[in-house]
């Protein structure tokens, strides 16, 4: 038998700026031909942001082949969709140099990212969030994927982006309980690492449920400056970028039991108060604590209760699936103070016993 050893050099590295201002999609086009000159571009897009006029807004007059998902949203996130997209580019001619531009909330991002990593093996992508969610938090990171008709994201890759923009005037058109709602992560990047964070969103709560500007910007560059570290530090989540999933253990969960009735940033709100509970029981927090963190939650009017409709033994069986389980349970990020994630034996996940996450869920409802 011989043997031949394959030598991978180490992948080189990489980094993207994330653009961030008011009104800055209508001037962008030019911008993105001047950049990428030799590349032909593609847009994904959705329904509603075609009849919200983004799409027109950020292409003009141009002729560009475009992709629009419809119906919007999570029930549009499946492999089908990223095969019509990328045989619609085929179709198209587009060759490897070709760059798909991203105009849309998280779901838009997750499937036209994960179209660009395996386009002809891999193509770059442009992201333009359009809503809270995806302006704080999809849009960064490169996760890309969509779900199986079993779980949420089974299929993906990680593919980070030639540049992100976010225009925060997008934001307008926002449906309410969306905009809300997706201020959730807002808050969970505030919890786990910047207390001054924390206390800008206690104090401009009511100009950030006014959509004011400056304070949207202000937060887009907070978010993306916490996101951004975590991500250079632990790209591949190994272990520091677990602390993005605060909330997320009892929320996913939560969401997943309610068939998507809840939005993900409402299932997040309740997970976060269940984290906060856990790490109460385990004399990590004490009742003040908690009821700071809830206050911002009430004035975005997001659920800090579990719905009684959601049955605790499911939410339970759920998160023996948790995509993070290990041995058939998940672990926990918990905070050691406001602003700062726990860590211990330089774990960022934690194990935590059936028992205290069962009486958890009973004090949560
Ligand atoms: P979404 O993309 O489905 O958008 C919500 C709704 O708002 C849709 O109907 C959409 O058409 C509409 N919309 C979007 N922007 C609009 C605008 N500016 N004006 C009017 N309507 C607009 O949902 P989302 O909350 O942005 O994203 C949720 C998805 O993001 C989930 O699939 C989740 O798994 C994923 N996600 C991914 C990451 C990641 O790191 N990749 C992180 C968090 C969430």
């Amino acid at each position: 038998m011989s043997e031949v050893e394959v030598i991978v050099p180490a992948v080189a590295e990489s980094s993207y700026k994330i653009h961030i201002g008011s009104g800055i999609i209508s001037a962008l086009w030019p911008q993105l031909e001047k950049q990428h000159p030799q590349s032909q571009k593609f847009v994904v897009t959705d329904a509603n942001l075609v009849s919200a006029g983004h799409l027109q807004n950020l292409v003009g007059k141009n002729n560009v082949p475009t992709f629009v998902i419809d119906p919007p949203g999570e029930v549009s996130k499946h492999i089908n969709t990223v095969v019509s997209i990328i045989e619609t580019m085929e179709k198209a001619f587009l060759g490897r140099d070709s760059l798909i531009v991203a105009l849309g909330g998280g779901t838009v991002g997750d499937i036209a990212g994960f179209a660009a990593a395996i386009f002809k093996r891999g193509i770059k992508v442009v992201h333009i969030p359009t809503t809270t969610v995806a302006q704080a938090d999809s849009s960064v990171g490169g996760k890309t994927g969509v779900d199986s008709t079993i779980s949420k994201n089974a299929f993906g890759a990680f593919w980070q982006p030639t540049a992100v923009y976010i225009d925060v005037e997008t934001l307008k058109t926002l449906d309410d309980r969306q905009y809300r709602a997706g201020l959730v992560e807002s808050v969970k990047h505030a919890l786990i690492a910047d207390s001054a964070y924390f206390n800008f969103l206690e104090t401009n709560m009511s100009a950030l449920l006014n959509r004011d500007s400056a304070v949207l910007e202000e937060i887009a560059y907070k978010n993306c400056k916490i996101k951004a570290a975590v991500v250079a530090e632990d790209p591949t989540e190994k272990n520091k970028r677990r602390i993005l999933n605060f909330g997320h253990t009892i929320g996913h969960a939560a969401e997943s039991v309610s068939e998507f009735e809840l939005l993900h940033g409402e299932a997040v709100a309740i997970g976060i108060i269940g984290a906060e509970l856990i790490a109460r029981k385990l004399d990590l927090a004490d009742d003040n604590r908690l009821d700071r963190i809830k206050k911002p939650l009430k004035k975005l009017g997001v659920p800090v209760r579990i719905p009684a409709t959601l049955a605790k033994k499911d939410l339970i069986n759920t998160m023996k699936c948790d995509k993070k389980a290990v041995g058939q349970w998940p672990k926990f990020v918990l905070l050691e103070n406001i602003g700062v994630a726990l860590c211990r034996n330089g774990q960022w996940a934690h194990d935590i016993s059936k028992d205290v996450v069962a009486e958890t869920l009973d004090a949560l409802y």
